[in-house]
């Protein structure tokens, strides 16, 4: 169904596009988002609740997609309690707090920031770097040095914070690092929304794997990986393993897929088995992906059973269950 109807909608059934994908891939796309007055936003993990009612007190009162999305993922940055997210979370294996984000726009206007320290909102740094610079993506110690130069100010307070401090004292003594893991040390958040113009933004920010590589940079700053947004289809964001979804270009994927005519939840669903066909006999590697289209549909799918989005619009507030592939043993 979804599939006919959206194809409809961006005025593409008719000529037969819907069987034809590399045809469909040649059409223009400079397609008017058909759904107004009905903003929605969808964000990964539970930690989304929180985040999507930050973003809500924007897109509730008519408000710009791209203005929600930074407000809303600032609420789990600011939070020190969450240990994938912003400066309360876990450090690299030498002990320092490095984070990875990014934003989109609906006209494909964005900025990305990695491997940023001692900053307590990297998605503003990246929003930034977007509006002010003609570049996509700063870097590290540059990066820090630009953001200094333009406004942002170092965190005044310990990092680590103490108890995460305390327990990668504990870590250190084995030290054991297990790159294809990602049971417990995971959990981005991405987020995805629709404006009540029908104008769609995304953003996604981590302080990425727990004790990771120094220098390790994952999927959640790359355009294309961990988020991707065309305003004349939908969007995609993603969370687990980032290396995956850099190998696949998830996000994009999932996009180009919608494109052609694809569910969110189809287009999910294609990313994870291509991921999966490309790590065969690998286990235990959680990746996630959530996706929405311009009509205000969404989906999600996981390698694995767990991963969960908090999704908020007009009538609804609520977590909703991913499918997924395979069970936790
Ligand atoms: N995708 C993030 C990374 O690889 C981590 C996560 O979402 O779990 O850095």
């Amino acid at each position: 169904m979804s599939r006919r109807r959206f194809l409809k909608n961006l005025g593409l059934a008719g000529a037969g596009l819907a069987i034809n994908p590399l045809k469909s891939a040649a059409q223009p796309t400079n397609l008017t988002p058909p759904i107004k007055n009905n903003p929605l936003v969808i964000s990964t993990w539970i930690h989304g609740m929180e985040a999507n009612a930050g973003a809500w007190e924007i897109l509730g009162n008519g408000g710009d997609a791209l203005d929600a999305v930074n407000k809303g993922v600032a609420v789990t940055e600011n939070d020190l309690t969450n240990r994938s997210v912003g400066l309360g979370g876990r450090p690299d294996r030498d002990g320092y707090v490095t984070l990875d984000a990014c934003i989109m726009d609906h006209d494909s206007r964005c900025g990305a920031v990695a491997f940023l320290e001692e900053i307590i909102h990297p998605i503003d740094v990246a929003r930034a770097i977007m509006e002010k610079t003609p570049h996509v993506m700063l870097v590290g110690e540059g990066a820090q040095q630009w953001a200094l130069e333009n406004g942002f100010t170092k965190a005044k307070f310990e990092v680590p914070v103490p108890p995460v401090q305390k327990e990668f004292e504990e870590w250190r003594i084995k030290s054991e690092y297990k790159t294809g893991v990602n049971v417990e040390n995971h959990d981005t958040i991405g987020m995805l929304a629709l404006d009540a113009s029908g104008r769609m933004a995304g953003a996604c920010t981590t302080s990425g794997m727990a004790y990771k590589v120094r220098g390790r940079v994952g999927d959640s700053p790359i355009i294309g990986a961990g988020l991707f947004i065309d305003g004349d289809v939908g969007g995609a964001t993603a969370t687990g393993v980032g290396e995956a979804m850099i190998r696949t270009a998830g996000s994009a994927s999932v996009v180009e897929s919608m494109r052609r005519g694809a569910s969110p939840e189809e287009a999910c669903y294609d990313i994870v088995q291509r991921i999966l066909k490309k790590h065969p006999g690998v286990n235990e590697m959680q990746v996630g992906f959530l996706a929405m289209n311009v009509l205000g549909e969404v989906g999600g799918y996981s390698v694995y059973d767990g991963f969960n989005y908090a999704l908020r619009s007009k009538e609804e507030n609520k977590m909703v269950n991913a499918k997924y592939f395979r069970t936790w043993e």
